[in-house]
């Protein structure tokens, strides 16, 4: 009995060629392909199959097989294999340098390089004025130069790999001097000591994890010794009674004994952060005008850019790298380039830096302006939802994320919303999978958006989201 209804449900599933001939399905195939609707069709057929053969007899009735349903199943499906699995998703954790979430958003002046030389030839690695091959550097180097005050500059895909070809290039075979305090982990994947055997030079660590003191790379150097490492402690800090050498003392040693002093400094900070109430984070400017030999920093992370591993310092020691094999193994292609010089000229104007890199607008915002744009939020969402969420303001916290700067807490104003019927998960997770997808933080039953990270034109969007969600 059973195994008859089923055969009888499964005789009622219209068929893929029947599906085709469909004038709306013949729509389709004009708009998409042939071979995607047909592929897509029987899919849809064989989701309805399975369905059914899995599907208690009592429930069967509940299954719609009408032409109408499977058109609409067909174009879900199409709709998924056309649109871009990498997608623009709404950011409302309140944490500006979200790793999972791309990192740094870049600047409207860097977008349009991009897309500007993205799809055109361009002189990338020509002069124009000689006509002879060039060297992609030049599109940056002289920027970079001028901002930071270092001799020379080069561009390597990430900061992990800009460590890696310092190491390489001065230290492979030789010693490394670290101090125990500075011996990090990054997102899991990046550890100073397997960054260290990855490059072929020897970890030697020195000091404790609380304090290390001058005397302790004194008495570590030895004719082995290439280069003396600082690694900033971007994503946690030692409280209490702690020592660290400064830049100043350490360069001092290492002129004196003729060992370059070099710097990985995370997250790369070009503008003094103090002056707009965050905690202050050593910026480049610094380490090169204490004389630091090497300084290395991410792209994407506070400096505001793409992704990139920005190395600058003494031009002896940049010549060097650029001819290690390594350098053409991390090359940054032109995208990158294009990006990276628009976001460079607007720190020209530190000013107009923070107005126009998102990054530090969104670290630098007025708790003035983003109260306006949650009262703006709220006020929308009441218009639509009053009955079916609570939905009003709190205080709170944003972070600035990447591992930048981990103990820093900045004010931020929350919009709150608590659904009425549903569960507050499930809010979460139908915003994390709808037509785009909206990301939040869950707080006991309420959901909590951080309008800090939510542009001004994506407020609209947001609460299309949240009203198609609730
Ligand atoms: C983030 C970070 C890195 C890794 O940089 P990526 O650009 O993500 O490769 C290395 N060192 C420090 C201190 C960092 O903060």
């Amino acid at each position: 009995m059973n195994g008859k209804e089923k055969q009888n449900f499964l005789r009622h599933i219209p068929a893929v060629s029947a599906i085709i001939e469909n004038k709306r399905v013949k729509e389709l195939i004009e708009k998409y392909s042939h071979n995607l609707v047909v592929e897509s069709a029987s899919d849809v057929t064989g989701l309805l199959r399975e369905k059914i053969l899995s599907t208690g007899e009592k429930e069967l009735d509940k299954i719609n097989l009408s032409l109408e349903k499977v058109i609409a199943m067909l174009e879900e499906n199409i709709q998924a294999k056309v649109s871009p699995n990498l997608c623009k998703v709404i950011n409302a954790t309140g944490i500006v340098l979200h790793t999972n979430l791309g990192r740094a958003l870049l600047a409207e002046t860097a977008v349009s390089a991009v897309a500007n030389i993205a799809g055109s030839y361009n002189n990338l690695e020509l002069d124009l004025s000689t006509g002879e091959r060039g060297s992609r550097y030049v599109h940056v180097e002289g920027l970079l130069s001028k901002i930071t005050g270092a001799e020379g500059a080069m561009v390597v895909n990430n900061n992990a790999a800009a460590v890696l070809l310092v190491l390489n290039t001065f230290a492979k075979d030789k010693e490394v001097i670290v101090s125990r305090g500075q011996l990090v982990e990054i997102g899991g994947s990046f550890r100073v000591p397997d960054v260290m055997t990855a490059s072929g030079a020897r970890l030697v660590e020195v000091g404790t994890t609380n304090k290390t003191h001058l005397r302790d790379f004194e008495n570590a150097i030895n004719e082995e010794t290439a280069m003396i490492l600082k690694v900033h402690t971007s994503n946690y800090k030692v409280v209490g009674f702690t020592a660290e050498v400064g830049n100043e003392e350490m360069v001092k040693l290492g002129t004196e004994r003729g060992i370059p002093v070099v710097e990985d400094l995370g997250s790369g900070v070009l503008i003094n952060l103090k002056n707009y109430c965050l905690q202050e984070e050593p910026t480049v400017q610094d380490a090169i005008k204490a004389g630091v030999d090497v300084v290395t920093f991410s792209g994407d992370k506070l400096f505001g850019g793409p992704q990139a591993g920005i190395i600058v310092g003494r031009r002896e020691y940049i010549e060097k790298m650029k001819k290690n094999p390594l350098t053409r193994a991390f090359r940054v292609d032109k995208l990158t380039f294009a990006a990276l010089e628009a976001t460079l000229k607007l720190y020209i104007d530190p000013e107009q830096a923070v107005k126009d890199i998102p990054t530090l607008q969104m670290l630098t915002v007025s708790i003035d302006q983003l109260e306006k744009k949650a009262r703006r939020l709220v006020r929308s969402l009441k218009q639509k939802l009053a009955d079916k969420a609570q939905i009003n303001l709190d205080k709170g916290y944003s972070q600035v994320g990447g591992g930048a700067m981990p103990t820093e807490d900045i004010p931020s104003i929350l919009v709150t919303i608590q659904p009425i019927k549903n569960s507050v998960t499930h809010l979460e997770e139908k915003l994390r999978l709808g037509e785009i997808p909206v990301l939040a933080r869950i707080q006991k039953d309420q959901l909590l958006i951080d309008v800090r990270t939510v542009k001004d034109e994506e407020i609209a969007l947001l609460v299309k989201a949240i009203e198609q969600a609730l």
